[in-house]
C-alpha cells in the first residue's frame, strides 16, 4: 500500500500547517491590509488544526476498528506528557503576562487545563486528548455511523458559538445556553464540539476511495474560495464571536486530505515531530523575536512590518524545532541499543484476516430474543475469544444490544475483558484454581461452583465471592448431582459465597432424535424440580439458566432468568441438523487472505510438500497466504476444500502448509498477486459457509471458529 510514502506527503503538509498556525498568531499581512490578513489567517489558516485532527483520526482508524485500547492509551499518554511539558514551558510566560494575577482561581486553572489550555495555543492538546477519548467512546458504544452523526451535531452546536454566534445570540434562550457553555470553556472550539468530527472524518477516509490529484486540487480550490466567501460574509456582517469554525471547513479538509493521500512523494517521518515542536514552541519565539528587536532597537523594521516579523518567528521556531528534534533523536540513538520505532504496523489486510460484521451480531441477538420469553435475559458466551470474533469488541456490541452479562471459559478471558473496560456480570463457566480467589474478587468476577468440595475450598480462602452453582443433570461433566440435595444446601451455607445463580447444561439438546429428546426433557425436569425444591425450602437460588444455543433453538420456552447462547450469536449452527425453531441467523464472520503469486505448471509437474499435487495437464496455481497455523484444518484440501476468488470457487490442492496453501485457479481467468481469497464468507455470487468447511473436515463449526489463529488480524465492518 506504500503507506510510508503516503505518510511522508501527509506529514510534509503537517509542517506547512504548523506554519499556518504561526501565521494565525502573528498576522503576517496586517501591515498590508486587514482584509487580506483576515483571509489568510482567519480563513485559509483555519484548515491547519482540522488537518492535524484528520491525520490523527486516519492513523488511528485501524486501531479504533479493532478496539485496540492499548493503542489509544499509549497515544493519550504521549499527548498528555507533551501537554504537561508544554504547560511547564509556558509557566514563565504565564507569570510574565499576569496569568496568576487578577481573576486567577483554582477553578479557572482546572477549566483551562481541561478545555482552553493554560496558554493561548495550548487548547489544541486537551482538545486532542478529550476528542480522541470521546470519539472512541462514541464509536464503541454506537458504531461509526452514529458517532459521525453525533459529532456533526456537536460541530453544528459549536458553529453557533463560534463564527455564527451572531445568529444564535439573537434568541435569548439560545444565548443563555451558550453563555452557560462559555462559563466552562471560553470557546466551542474544543475537544467536544470541534475535534470529534475531524477525527472521525480522518478515520472514515481509510475506507473511501482516494481522489485523483488534479480533480482534488481543483475541488479544494473551489471549496477554499467558497469558504473565503463564507468567512468574509460572516466577518462583514459582524456575526463572528470567534473565527475558527466554518460549514465548508469539513468538506474542504476532507477533500484536501483525500487528494494528498493519493500522492506518492518523498519526505521524512521526522516532519511529524517537527511540526508538533513548531506548534508548541512558536509563541515563545514570538516573544523572543519581539524582545530581541527591542534590545537591538530594530523594532520598526522587524516587528512593525508584519510579514518580516512572521518570517523571523517562523525561521527562529523552525531552527529551534530542528535543534530539539535532533537532540531528542541523538538521545534516543546514543544509548547502547538504538530503539527502533515501533510505529510502523502492518496493514490489517496485508496477509490473512477475519472480518466481523457487528450488525449481524446485533441482528442475531434480536432473533434470539424473539424466540425466548420476554423475561429471559441473555448472557453472551465469549469464550475462545468470542469464537474467534474478538471478545472485547463482541462484548461491546452485545452490551449495546442489551445483553445481561457475559460468560467466558476461564479466569484469563474474564480478566482480559475487565482490563479492556467491560462492565457488567462476567461468569466464568469453567474451573478456576481456588488460590485465585483474590483475583476473582479484584475483578468482580462471578465463578461457577463446579462441585461441593470446590465450594468449600473457595469459601475457605476467606474472600467474599459471587458464584453461580452448577448442577449436573446428566451430562456428567461439571456440577453437583441434582440428587445430592444435602450437598447442594451445604453450598448455600458457605460463608463467603454469595450465590447469584444456579444453572445446568444440556448435552443432547442439539438433536431431535427420539431418545435424545427424552433425555433432554429429563434433564430439564431434574433441573426445575431441584430449583423448585430449593426455593420451597427458602434457599435464595439467584438467577436460573440452562439453555445454550441448541437449548434455545429446540426448547425456547423454558422460562429461565437467563439463556447462554454462544454459537448462534455469531449466526452459525454446529452442523446442518434439524432444529425446532430455525431463526434467520446471519453469519458475522468472514475469513480472508491474499494471493501471494500465481504460477503455471506444465503437465506432469508437481507442487507442495510431499509433491502430492500433480498437474495432469496445464495448470495455473495461486499461492494463498493462510495455512493451518491460522486455523484452516490441515485435512481441508483432501476433503474438497475451496476458496472464493473473483466470486468463483477454486479448489485447494496439495498439502496445506502452516502459513500458506495452494489453489488451482486455471478455470478463473485474471487471478493475480494481491487478489483477495475468501475462505469463509461471500464474494460476488459465491459463498462458503463455516458450516460447509466444518462438514467437509468432519468437525463442527465451533471447533473451526475457536481455532482461528491469533495472528489473524480482525476488522469490524459496519454496513
Ligand atoms: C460453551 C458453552 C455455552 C455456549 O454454547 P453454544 O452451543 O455455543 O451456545 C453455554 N454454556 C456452557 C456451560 C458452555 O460451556
Amino acid at each position: 500500500m506504500g503507506g510510508k510514502k503516503q505518510r511522508a506527503v501527509l506529514d510534509g503538509f503537517r509542517v506547512l500547517c504548523a506554519f499556518l498556525v504561526v501565521a494565525i498568531h502573528t498576522s503576517p499581512l496586517l501591515s498590508v491590509s486587514e482584509t487580506a490578513d483576515f483571509v489568510l489567517t482567519r480563513v485559509f489558516a483555519r484548515v491547519a488544526v482540522p488537518f492535524f485532527f484528520v491525520l490523527t483520526g486516519y492513523f488511528m482508524a485501524p486501531h479504533l476498528e479493532a478496539s485496540d485500547r492499548d493503542y489509544r492509551n499509549r497515544f493519550l499518554k504521549k499527548i498528555a506528557a507533551v501537554y504537561g511539558l508544554s504547560m511547564l514551558l509556558y509557566l514563565p510566560l504565564n507569570l510574565y503576562s499576569g496569568y496568576f494575577g487578577e481573576g486567577f482561581s483554582g477553578g479557572k486553572v482546572v477549566l483551562d487545563i481541561l478545555f482552553g489550555g493554560t496558554f493561548y495555543h495550548l487548547w489544541y492538546l486537551p482538545a486532542v486528548l478529550f476528542g480522541v477519548w470521546f470519539v472512541w467512546l462514541l464509536v464503541e458504544k454506537a458504531g461509526f455511523k452514529r458517532a459521525f452523526f453525533c459529532s456533526a451535531i456537536l460541530y453544528l452546536i459549536g458553529l453557533f458559538g463560534d463564527s455564527y454566534y451572531g445568529l444564535a445570540s439573537e434568541i435569548p434562550a439560545v444565548k443563555a445556553l451558550y453563555d452557560g457553555i462559555f462559563s466552562i470553556s471560553e470557546y466551542t472550539r474544543n475537544g467536544l464540539f470541534f475535534a470529534p468530527i475531524f477525527l472521525l472524518t480522518g478515520a472514515g477516509c481509510v475506507r473511501e476511495e482516494k481522489v485523483a490529484f488534479g480533480k482534488g486540487v481543483a475541488g479544494s480550490a473551489v471549496l477554499l474560495a467558497l469558504m473565503t466567501g463564507e468567512g468574509l460574509t460572516l466577518y462583514f456582517l459582524g456575526l463572528q464571536r470567534h473565527d475558527s469554525m466554518y460549514i465548508l471547513l469539513i468538506p474542504l479538509v476532507y477533500l484536501l486530505f483525500q487528494t494528498l493521500r493519493a500522492l506518492d512523494g518523498c519526505g521524512r517521518k521526522a516532519f511529524r515531530d517537527i511540526s508538533l515542536l513548531i506548534y508548541v514552541l512558536h509563541p515563545w519565539f514570538i516573544v523572543l523575536v519581539r524582545g530581541a528587536a527591542k534590545v537591538l532597537k530594530i523594532t520598526p523594521f522587524f516587528v512593525e512590518n508584519s510579514l518580516i516579523h512572521y518570517l523571523a518567528v517562523c525561521a527562529a521556531t523552525f531552527f529551534a524545532s530542528i535543534f530539539f528534534y535532533g537532540l531528542a533523536e541523538y538521545g534516543k540513538t546514543s544509548g547502547k541499543i538504538a530503539r527502533i520505532s515501533g510505529k510502523e504496523r502492518p496493514g490489517v489486510k496485508s496477509r490473512a484476516w477475519v472480518e466481523i460484521e457487528g450488525e449481524a451480531i446485533r441482528h442475531n441477538m434480536e432473533e434470539i430474543r424473539r424466540l425466548l420469553p420476554e423475561r429471559t435475559g441473555i448472557l453472551g458466551v465469549l469464550k475462545a475469544d468470542a469464537y474467534g470474533h474478538g471478545a472485547v469488541k463482541t462484548a461491546r456490541i452485545l452490551e449495546a444490544a442489551g445483553a445481561e452479562g457475559y460468560a467466558v471459559a476461564c479466569l484469563s478471558e474474564a480478566v482480559a475483558l475487565r482490563k479492556a473496560g467491560i462492565k457488567g456480570e462476567i461468569l466464568i463457566l469453567g474451573w478456576t484454581d481456588p488460590k485465585e480467589a483474590g483475583c476473582l474478587a479484584r475483578y468482580r468476577l462471578t465463578q461457577t461452583v463446579v462441585d461441593a468440595v470446590y465450594a468449600r475450598m473457595l469459601s475457605h480462602r476467606g474472600i467474599p465471592l459471587k458464584v453461580h452453582v452448577k448442577i449436573d443433570t446428566g451430562m456428567h461433566r461439571l456440577g453437583v448431582s441434582n440428587e445430592a440435595y444435602e450437598e447442594i444446601t451445604k453450598i448455600f451455607r458457605c460463608r463467603n459465597l454469595k450465590i447469584e445463580g444456579i444453572f445446568s447444561h444440556l448435552c443432547v439438546s442439539d438433536t431431535r432424535k427420539k431418545e435424545d429428546l427424552a433425555y433432554t426433557e429429563t434433564q430439564i425436569q431434574r433441573y426445575f424440580d431441584l430449583v423448585g425444591r430449593l426455593k420451597r425450602d427458602g434457599y435464595p437460588v439467584g438467577r436460573t439458566h440452562i439453555q445454550a444455543s441448541y437449548g434455545i433453538l429446540n426448547y425456547p420456552n423454558l422460562n429461565c432468568d437467563l439463556a447462554r447462547p454462544g454459537l448462534i450469536l455469531y449466526g452459525i449452527k454446529s452442523d446442518s441438523q434439524d432444529v425446532l425453531y430455525d431463526p434467520d441467523l446471519k453469519p458475522a464472520l468472514a475469513l480472508k487472505a491474499r494471493v501471494a503469486l500465481v504460477r503455471d505448471l506444465e503437465p506432469g509437474e508437481r507442487a507442495g510438500y510431499g509433491r502430492v499435487f500433480c498437474a495432469k495437464d496445464f495448470r495455473r496455481l495461486g499461492v494463498v497466504t493462510i495455512g493451518y497455523g491460522d486455523g484452516v484444518p490441515r485435512n481441508y484440501a483432501e476433503a474438497g476444500g475451496e476458496v472464493l476468488l473473483k466470486g468463483s470457487r477454486a479448489p485447494i490442492v496439495g498439502r496445506i502448509c502452516m502459513d500458506q496453501l495452494l489453489v488451482d485457479v486455471t478455470e478463473i481467468p485474471g487471478v493475480k498477486a494481491g487478489d483477495t481469497a475468501v475462505l469463509i464468507g461471500k464474494d460476488g455470487n459465491g459463498q462458503i459457509t463455516c458450516e460447509e468447511m466444518a462438514e467437509k473436515c468432519g468437525t463442527i463449526t465451533n471447533e473451526i471458529l475457536s481455532r482461528l489463529g491469533n495472528r489473524l488480524l480482525r476488522i469490524y465492518v459496519e454496513k
